[in-house]
């Protein structure tokens, strides 16, 4: 198997690297101590430009190849954040902090791009400039928008772009990859539904809030069903439901609904929100309640390139014999972000038969490393080849 022998080689230490990260996870925006492990690691590999607090909290690293005839910029990127979980993966690494995790594998893909870039500033086996991306707050906080909004592409002058996530359920050491339409879009929504409160007994006299949310949230279920089309995907879900009323015996005044829709192109995301909005408002007007409904749009759609995907998965095949086609993904991703400034592609890399992401007892599977270091190192040297 062509996994490049260097990282069979480095493999103990990124592992060391990987496991420090998950004992030290960080939220968000907070990744204060990763990011300066990994500008600290990229100082030391010996990295011709070290930039932090791009997006707040993100680090850049700048890798020139040993020639520079072709002009080309490729970019690396990895996320770094950690999830608000409890870990319960009784590990001698376990996380040290109360309520943070990285339960989606965060630490496994810096670990990784930090061994790439070792591997690349050792090497410089290319001909052109690797600029190497750590982002925080990918977990809904969009620290991937905001590198985008520091200027990111434009400053180190990245032309296109790569990035990786570990997948559970995938055979570890392989890859999936599919082009287009991949992570979904997605959005929240908060609804509250105004109505009459009263005595439990004497309904004639109060508009019933709770009523009307039912009928809301089973109304919205048609939005998929019967306005969607049906091979186009669109998710919605109700996910809370808060009545003012704690009391057996009051009819509720208000009632608040939260809940997310996941949906694959702007078309079905516009669709979704239109459908919404006039659902609840017909809705509770029949009833003779009022609904106010706030749509907050949330990641957009991830795209992957085609031609950058074709490449990817070429990569991929060299590196693991083969990549399979992977499925749709209603989850979302902010590296969307990223891929709607500049042509790339993003890639799975298999975590093995562990616990999905986002759960208390998921762990980043070490045996993925040499994989997933020699495809961004393959990627470079392929995407920019010594002539
Ligand atoms: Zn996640
Ligand atoms: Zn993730």
């Amino acid at each position: 198997m062509p996994v490049k022998n260097r990282f069979a080689e480095l493999l103990p230490e990124i592992t060391e690297w990987r496991r420090d990260l998950h004992e030290h996870p960080e939220i968000l925006f907070e990744t204060h101590r990763t990011s300066a492990v990994v500008a600290e690691k990229l100082k030391a590999f010996g990295c011709d430009e070290i930039v932090t607090g791009i997006g707040r909290t993100g680090v850049v690293g700048v890798i020139k190849g040993k020639t520079d005839t072709s002009g080309k910029v490729v970019g690396l990127r990895a996320d770094m954040d950690a999830l608000p979980i409890h870990e319960a993966t009784g590990l001698e690494y376990a996380s040290k902090t109360d309520g943070a995790m990285h339960a989606c594998g965060h630490d496994g893909h810096t670990a990784m791009l930090l061994g790439a870039a070792k591997y690349l500033s050792e090497t410089r086996n290319f001909d052109g400039t690797v600029v190497v991306i750590f982002q925080p707050a990918e977990e809904g906080g969009g620290g991937g928008r905001e590198m985008c909004e520091d200027g990111m592409m434009k400053r180190f002058g990245i032309q296109e772009v790569y990035g990786m996530h570990n997948w559970p359920g995938l055979p570890v050491g392989s890859f999936a990859i599919r082009p287009g339409a991949f992570f979904a879009a997605t959005d929240q929504f908060d609804i509250t539904i105004e109505g009459k409160g009263g005595h439990a007994a004497k309904p004639q006299e109060t508009v019933d809030s709770t009523l009307v949310a039912a009928h809301v949230v089973t109304a919205l279920q048609s939005i998929a069903s019967r306005n969607a089309d049906p091979v186009d995907q669109v998710v919605v879900s109700v996910t809370s439901i808060e009545s003012s009323s704690k009391a057996f015996n009051v009819i509720a005044q208000r009632v608040e609904l939260k809940g997310t829709v996941r949906t694959m192109s702007t078309e079905m995301r516009d669709l979704a929100e239109t459908r919404m909005k006039a659902i609840c408002e017909g809705t509770a007007s029949a009833f003779g309640a009022k609904a106010e409904v706030t749509y907050y749009r949330g990641y957009p759609c991830m795209v992957n390139h085609e031609e950058q995907t074709e490449f990817a998965a070429e990569v991929a095949g060299s590196v693991a014999g083969a990549c399979e086609d992977a499925p749709l993904v209603m989850g979302g991703e902010d590296f969307a972000y990223m891929l709607e400034e500049r042509p790339g592609a993003y890639i799975l890399v298999g975590n093995g038969d562990t616990a999905s992401v986002h759960h208390p007892e998921y762990n980043f599977n070490d045996d993925a490393i040499p994989a997933g270091c020699s495809w961004w190192a393959e990627i470079v040297e392929k995407r920019m080849p010594v002539h």
